[in-house]
């Protein structure tokens, strides 16, 4: 059971305990003012309030209440209370002192919880359920009504229903403020999450990220036997782009490349910055032989692009490993980058995959 749901109940026995004090004050009461144990009505209404509470109870318990607007049932639970003391005022009217108390006793529970309309609501229900009580203590024992005194008493519960209100309301202007302030921070914390694993210059995942991940694939790989392949690319000479250039065609150099690399592989594969001019992809679900496929169409289509403003042709060395099962992941990058150095060694521009598989000199 979640956290909030534990809260919830956690509230309602309180209130529960609440109201069953009350009641047991009540019967003492009763039994001084009456000098007799309270009539099968009184046991009536503990029952009933009694099979209410448990209802609710299994309702928030079983989750049912969680897919309503009001997980908490604040409202329902708040009127069952001073429907509850209403009745026992009216069964009792001499004891109606100690019940009012009754009524205030369960607002604390509404201050954490309703709105402010909701608030307002709680107390008018109070205000019409105690007029009621007035109403029926008139026909049943008028001797008992003062008028002055009643006035003075309603009064009373008034102001407190007011103050009731009043810290009701800081409190959702708190609850309010609390989750606003709440939203920002798992925003911030999302977008600090997300530039901790994105490389600035280029928007590709960085060289955290592509070990991150490629961790998760060799995980991958060893359970469900799915092969993969490792690839650096390195630009050709790119020293000369900053050289007669400039390094802000250099950087565009690179953010367009980066580009190409990522509407070049599949969702499932990685385009990563592995650092200055070299990037790196995971192709996942594919061994050497279809990989060269994938490599040598970038290769050409490096090849085929012209970069920045001005038009620069680039060429690209790029060297492939495939992951080898149970080897750490560092291994293979390790290959990979060996695979990158041959090829730049045979004369760049060209793909070099490991087993000397040599698939295109230019
Ligand atoms: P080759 O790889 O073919 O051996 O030659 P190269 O000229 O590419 O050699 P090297 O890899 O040693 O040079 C990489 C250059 O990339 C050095 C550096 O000036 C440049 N570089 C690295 N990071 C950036 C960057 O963020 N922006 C720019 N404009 N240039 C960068
Ligand atoms: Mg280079
Ligand atoms: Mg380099």
């Amino acid at each position: 059971m979640g956290q909030l749901r534990k809260d919830i109940l956690r509230r309602h026995s309180l209130a529960a305990a609440g109201v069953l004090l009350f009641s047991i004050l009540y019967y003492v009461g009763f039994g001084i003012e009456y000098g007799a144990s309270p009539n099968a009505w009184f046991g009536a209404m503990v029952s009933l309030y009694l099979v209410v509470h448990g209802i609710t109870v299994w309702y928030i318990y079983s989750g049912r209440a969680m897919e309503t607007s009001d997980p908490s049932m604040t409202m329902p639970v708040m009127a069952l209370v001073i429907l509850y003391m209403s009745g026992l005022m009216v069964l009792a009217p001499e004891l109606r002192g100690i019940m009012i108390l009754g009524y205030l006793n369960i607002m604390p529970f509404g201050v954490f919880r309703l709105s402010g309309r909701g608030f307002v609501g709680i107390s008018l229900f109070t205000v019409v359920c105690y007029s009621l009580v007035i109403f029926s203590t008139h026909y049943s024992a008028s001797e008992l009504l003062v008028p002055e005194f009643e006035v003075v008493i309603g009064v009373a519960l008034m102001t407190s229903l007011l103050v009731y209100a009043f810290i009701g309301r800081e409190f959702f202007i708190l609850r309010k403020a609390y989750g606003e302030k709440n939203s920002e921070l798992r925003r911030a914390l999302a977008r600090i999450e997300e530039l901790a694993v994105t490389d600035e210059l280029t928007g590709l995942n960085n060289r955290r990220y592509l070990l991150k991940t490629l961790e998760k694939q060799r995980a991958l790989s060893i359970r469900q036997e799915i092969p993969f392949v490792v690839a650096f690319i390195d630009i050709d000479y790119f020293k000369r782009v900053n050289d007669e250039y400039g390094h802000r065609i250099g950087d565009q150099v690179l953010a367009e490349l980066a580009h190409l690399l990522r509407v070049s592989v599949r969702e499932i594969d990685l385009a990563a910055r592995y650092g200055g001019e070299e990037f790196v992809l995971l192709l996942s679900g594919l061994n050497l032989e279809a990989a060269s496929g994938v490599l040598e169409r970038i290769r050409v289509s490096v090849e085929n692009h012209r970069f920045s403003e001005v038009d620069l042709e680039q060429r690209v060395s790029i060297g492939g490993a495939e992951y080898h099962p149970d080897e750490a992941s560092e291994d293979v990058l390790n290959r990979a980058d060996r695979m990158l150095y041959e090829a730049k060694r045979l004369g760049r521009n060209q793909v070099y995959l490991e087993g000397a598989q040599q698939l295109s000199l230019h």
